[in-house]
């Protein structure tokens, strides 16, 4: 890119190569959808991994990655810009995705299914050969930059039926099913991201896996990589396992009695 020209997606780039450790083949699969720019689907429970998988793919393809984090408030505007009022009078502003897709991002759309309905009418025309982006207040049709791709994550256990994928549009993707990686290497990554030994992060992880157990016998979700990642940072400054433990999985999981008396016979187990 011309020197003189900033960047739009500077603040997107990531520099230092984020840390993941694959649980099978999903790195070559996704440089291999990445080649055809093939719109991607990473399905699979809350934190287990698929946020970092795919910073780490936006870093080692080189591309900046756009992240947007949807909610049931979030509007089509939000997605691709707006006009706003300034000194001038009012000037057009892209929006995260629309900047992806001028100037060549990867696009990344964290549990899709809670974003409103006329967020998925634009993603349509992004997902088949089209690669097309209409900006209907605009009057303006944005032509895909043969580098941008579109990337969704999806929890299939978690949302209610009313907020599945429409057929319609997770048969546009192409999709990786990810889930919380083996004993062995989830104790790795919670030993690397909270700094404890491996011991402790192995005596963590048992409790996680009993948890998961529980899936829709109470719990919706079982403990994640994430909240075991919590729960070793809080024992590595010294608070007890029992109380992190207690702060990080048991009260953030569950509001029933039973439920969490079961989680603390978990944890009992094991400190
Ligand atoms: P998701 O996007 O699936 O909700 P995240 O990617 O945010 O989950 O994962 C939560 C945390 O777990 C990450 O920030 C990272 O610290 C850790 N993690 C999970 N899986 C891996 C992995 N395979 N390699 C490295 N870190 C991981």
């Amino acid at each position: 890119m011309n020197a003189a020209v900033p960047d739009p997606l500077a603040g997107y780039r990531i520099e230092t190569e984020p840390f993941y450790r694959p649980a099978g083949n999903e790195v070559a699969l996704y440089r291999q959808a990445y080649r055809h720019r093939m719109p991607l689907i990473l399905k699979g429970p809350t934190g287990c991994g698929k946020t970092r998988f795919v910073e780490h793919m936006a870093w080692s393809l080189g591309r900046p990655l756009v992240t947007l984090a949807c909610n049931e408030d979030m509007t089509a505007s939000d997605l691709v810009g707006r006009y706003l009022l300034d000194a001038n009078g009012t000037a057009w502003h892209d929006g995260p995705l629309t900047l992806a897709v001028r100037h060549g991002g990867i696009c990344y759309l964290d549990e899709v299914v809670e974003a409103r309905q006329d967020t998925t009418v634009v993603i349509h025309p992004l997902t088949d050969a089209r690669r097309i982006l209409p900006l209907d207040k605009k009057g303006e049709l944005v032509r895909a930059h043969p580098d941008f791709q579109l990337v969704v994550s999806y929890n299939p256990g978690y949302q209610s039926s009313a907020k599945d994928m429409k057929p319609s549009t997770r048969q546009r993707f192409a999709a990786l099913e990810f889930d919380y990686p083996d004993s062995g290497l989830e104790a790795e990554i919670v030993a690397h991201e909270a700094a404890v030994g491996f011991d402790l992060a192995a005596k963590l992880v048992a409790i996680a896996r009993c948890s998961r157990e529980l899936k829709h016998r109470g719990l919706d979700e079982g403990v994640s990589t994430r909240m075991l990642i919590y729960a070793g940072v809080l024992i590595r400054d010294g608070v007890s396992p029992r109380d992190s433990c207690e702060m990080t999985m048991t009260r953030a999981l569950t509001d029933d009695p039973d439920m969490a008396s079961a989680l603390q016979g978990f944890v009992a187990a094991q400190f």
